[in-house]
């Protein structure tokens, strides 16, 4: 029995399924999830000390490698003056300060400790701000388990909300429309029918939760435009890609002005921070300034706000972002290759540090429904493949792939190599 064997089966007896955030269990593609203990830049290590080359960087945070130095300095530090105080420290402003100077759209941001907790906040304040209670969402996209958010479609778009999970109260799922994600069309007709009811949009600028999906050309745009015209707050949730598609995030590389931003991942360098920030006269309702209410024990916790400004100094000094792109250009352009000389339906997906993996014959992948018309069976078979080779993709076919600044050639021709023996064993 392997050592990840044994430990997950121990997991299980006293935390739910042996993990402690679903996807982790490999539910998806079936097997034992591996138990890490050690990553160093972009490999990790599992207990039986096999080496991975690692495409899930934590699930984003990673963007420089494991155990960067400079942000795990950073930490011992901090470490040495305590683990927090619950009052207000220099660093928060030194990163309040730095993560406006990176995205001009914002003008005031508050730290909170997840991606789930600042979607929820800027949902709040959303509402808050505007008086009105409807939210605008896609299918595809995850913003975090927050109640709103845990919502499908009904029947027909313009249908009220239905809940994706028990516990979440069918009274307040009906405050969320979900439409598709690149089809302006739907977003219009909706916005003509209750435009007017509508708090907010929170969009993926680039869907990372349906694997990776590009926004169409004109589709930021258009949720720009139709907010406008409505006083509907446009959220842009930057939790992956923020810092990582570009320094500026989406928002930069697209070149549009969100009202709020959620943050997430690489803000934290690892630990648990999310943040969400935006115009100030809309930050200006959250209290103490004004009367929608947010708060949190732990925010700006001391240690997590040293290992992100350092992060983010990293990737200030660094300009790390067209290499991470060049990167996953040559990892995914050579799998579609290798995909092709042995006959396998098979397309993908980048930008920037993102890459999506699609088992399909659709050479265009816009939405959820051609991301689910996918073979998960086949990604399932592809992914044990390469976890046997040593390369550690995400383990679920709705995931998106993360590139770091540690990959190096060598690790992008290993896992090439592997992919053909992956591929051919299909
Ligand atoms: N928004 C997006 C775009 C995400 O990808 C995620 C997590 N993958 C979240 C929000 C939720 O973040 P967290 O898991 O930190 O609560």
């Amino acid at each position: 029995m392997s050592a990840s064997e044994t430990l997950f089966q121990a997991a299980q007896t006293h935390i739910p399924g042996g993990v402690n955030s679903p996807v982790r269990a490999f539910k998806g593609v079936g097997g034992t999830p591996v138990f890490f203990k050690r990553g160093e830049g972009a490999y990790l290590f599992d207990e039986d000390d096999k080496r991975y080359i690692d495409y899930v960087g934590s699930w984003g945070p990673m963007i420089l490698g494991h155990c960067y130095q400079p942000v795990i300095n950073a930490v011992r530090e901090s470490l040495d003056n305590g683990l927090g105080f619950g009052a207000p420290t220099a660093i928060e402003t030194e990163m309040a300060d730095k993560v406006c100077e990176l995205m001009p759209s914002i003008e005031m941001v508050r730290m909170v400790s997840s991606g789930t907790e600042a979607t929820m906040s800027a949902i709040r304040l959303a509402r808050g701000y505007t008086g009105r209670d409807k939210i605008v969402k896609f299918e595809g996209c995850y913003h975090g388990h927050s109640d709103s958010l845990l919502v499908k479609a009904g029947s027909g778009a313009l249908t009220l909300g239905e809940p994706n999970s028990p516990g979440v109260p069918a009274a307040l799922a009906e405050h969320t429309l979900t439409l598709n994600y690149n089809d302006l069309d739907s977003v219009r007709q909706a916005f003509s029918e209750v435009g007017e009811q509508i708090a907010c949009i929170i969009v993926e600028p680039v869907a990372g939760n349906m694997n990776c999906v590009p926004p169409q050309p004109g589709f930021l745009e258009g949720l720009r435009e139709i907010c406008d015209e409505y006083g509907t707050v446009l959220i842009f949730d930057e939790v992956m890609t923020g810092f990582r598609v570009a320094l500026g995030g989406a928002q930069a590389l697209y070149n549009i002005k969100p009202d709020l931003t959620t943050l997430g991942k690489v803000i934290g360098g690892g630990l648990p921070v999310g943040a969400f920030g935006g115009k100030r006269e809309i930050m200006s309702h959250i209290a103490p300034l004004g009367p929608v209410y947010q708060a949190g024990t732990l925010s700006g916790n001391p240690l997590a706000m040293a290992a992100g400004l350092a992060m983010l100094n990293a990737l200030c000094e660094g300009d790390i972002h067209e290499s991470l792109a060049a990167k996953a250009e040559y990892l995914t352009q050579g799998l579609e290759v290798i995909a092709a000389r042995h006959n396998i339906p098979f397309t993908t997906t980048c930008v920037g540090g993102m890459f999506g993996l699609f088992f399909t014959d659709a050479k265009e992948i816009r939405g959820f429904s051609d991301a689910t018309a996918c073979d998960t069976e086949r990604f399932g078979r592809f992914f044990h493949a390469m976890l046997d080779q040593g390369i550690y993709l995400a383990p679920s076919a709705f995931e998106a792939g993360f590139i770091s600044d540690a990959h190096t050639e060598a690790d992008l021709d290993a896992t090439l190599e592997a992919a053909d023996k992956a591929f051919a064993s299909l």
